[in-house]
């Protein structure tokens, strides 16, 4: 079993300080090199954690004197930020790296870096330092606030840097930030995992559980909201372990009060909850907080409790069933849940496989993040038996996807004629003057409309449920 610490180690004041003096020395490398400001361009693979590590990734850089653009063959500096939770994620990794070779061979001066959870994998280093030698840095999940540090000796020396310290995991607070959207925003509150769920990599690359302080949570979610932020989703592993190394302890219900009493028209989300660690608390604060979207993912894996134990998720089906009964009590219709699960464990039979299947006709949620098992080196799951061919595999997730389908599409039906208070975030899919919007229950709802209308909230009446979309009008307010 593995030593869990609770570690919350603050990068002091002085490291901070350090790294902005290397950032002012690489601004002047770079202007001494280029006539203009030389653009850099950041991928992002993988989840919300990743995307906000990016957006603090690309403002360090504008700090540095980078431009930004999304094009790689229109960048001097490309840097992919990696996921690792499943093999095919890492494989498009391999495949986009391996494609930039040419890139770089016929442009000079180009600086290719990889950073995220993939890196933090010994053998993905190993793997990169031997059969990419055109790849400059590669540096790890705990390090990011370096970035400065590990640019400049990447830009002045000729040599290749690997920076990925194995350790519990920091906190830096006050790195700068280039959000990727104007009026939705993600707030991490804590970093790493303490579960060790026996499938996962996530607490091998990304440290030990640790919150940040109330303080800053609250200071940040205080400045998004006068800025004119909307929605802001607070992010962590698992946050529902939030405020647990807080000195005194205080938890994620407590958080959500606070953020729920700030003045401001705004919407709280979050993600991603444990069923192991919600709590009735956690629910009731839920339903009580106006400003807290009635939206729970709640990740169940497996309906079968051997597989759960197998999978060390620390609940049983009884309690997750107990649980989503007991929000539903609390919400009623104004819920909307949605779950991860993994389907071909290994071990698993299709007995078991029956009652993932069961429980996902007992939830109604509206949608489901549906994934086939995928070994990871190092994890307690990937040397256990896996008997069951893919082929069978992706036969039960097909039967999964197609109940799925069906309970989403009568979901669906369920809200036809209903109004919904919306937050209209960005231009629709389903005609050129159409406008999307996603309710409190993160459910989409395209109208015609116009685009001065992105970035308000409205009330919405659904005219047709389609499969995926509902169709909607907006409902104006009597004079
Ligand atoms: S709770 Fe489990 S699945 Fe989620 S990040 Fe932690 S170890 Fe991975």
């Amino acid at each position: 079993m593995e030593n869990i610490k609770a570690k919350t180690s603050l990068v002091s004041a002085e490291e901070l300080q350090k790294q902005k003096e290397y950032a002012a020395k690489v601004k002047s490398v770079l202007s001494v090199r280029y006539n203009s400001a030389p653009k850099a361009c950041v991928v992002t693979f993988g989840c919300q954690q990743n995307v906000s590590d990016s957006e603090k990734i690309k403002g360090m850089l504008c700090d540095m004197g980078y431009s930004l653009t999304d094009e790689t063959t229109d960048a001097k500096l490309i840097i992919f930020n990696t996921c690792a939770v499943r093999e095919h994620a890492e494989d498009r990794v391999f495949g986009n790296v391996g494609a930039l070779k040419k890139y770089k061979l016929e442009n000079d001066g180009v600086v290719i870096g990889l950073c995220g959870c993939m890196m933090q994998q010994e053998h993905i280093a190993q793997r990169i330092k031997n059969s990419f030698p055109f790849v400059d840095l590669v540096f790890g999940t705990h390090v990011v606030h370096r970035l400065p540090e590990l640019l400049l000796k990447t830009l002045t020396r000729k040599k290749r840097v690997f920076e990925i310290p194995d350790m519990d995991g920091v906190i830096a607070e006050g790195i700068p930030v280039v959000r990727d959207d104007e009026r939705r925003a993600w707030l991490p509150i804590m970093y790493g995992c303490n579960n060790f769920c026996s499938y996962c990599i996530v607490p091998y690359v990304r440290g030990r559980e640790r919150s940040r302080s109330l303080e800053s949570v609250v200071e940040e979610a205080k400045d998004l909201i006068s800025k004119g932020y909307r929605e802001i989703t607070l992010l962590g592993q698992n946050v529902n372990s939030y405020g647990k190394d807080l000195e005194p302890k205080i938890n994620f219900s407590y958080l959500l009060r606070i953020l729920n009493s700030l003045e401001g028209d705004f919407r709280i989300r979050f993600m991603t909850s444990h069923p192991k660690d919600c709590t009735k608390e956690l629910l009731e604060t839920m339903a009580e907080c106006e400003k807290v979207a009635k939206h729970l993912h709640l990740p169940f894996q497996s309906g079968n409790n051997r597989v759960l134990r197998a999978m060390n998720r620390g609940y049983t089906r009884e309690k997750y069933l107990e649980l989503i009964d007991y929000a539903r009590s609390l919400m009623g219709s104004e819920l909307s849940i949605t779950s991860d699960i993994i389907v071909g464990f290994p071990g698993e039979t299709y007995e078991e496989f029956k009652d993932t299947l069961s429980l996902v006709s007992k939830i109604n949620a509206t949608s489901l993040f549906t994934f086939i098992y995928s070994p990871r080196v190092g994890t307690p799951a990937a040397k256990l038996d896996d008997p069951i061919p893919k082929s069978e595999k992706s036969k039960w997730f097909k039967e999964l996807t197609d109940l799925q389908e069906t309970i989403s599409a009568s979901q669906m039906k369920l809200h036809n004629g209903k109004i919904f208070k919306c937050f209209v975030y960005g231009k629709g899919k389903l005609g050129d003057n159409y406008i999307a919007a996603r309710t409190d229950g993160n459910l989409i709802i395209e109208f015609e409309g116009d685009e001065s209308l992105i970035g308000t909230f409205q009330k919405i009446k659904v005219i047709e449920p389609l499969t995926f979309v509902l169709r909607g009008e907006i409902v104006k307010e009597k004079e």
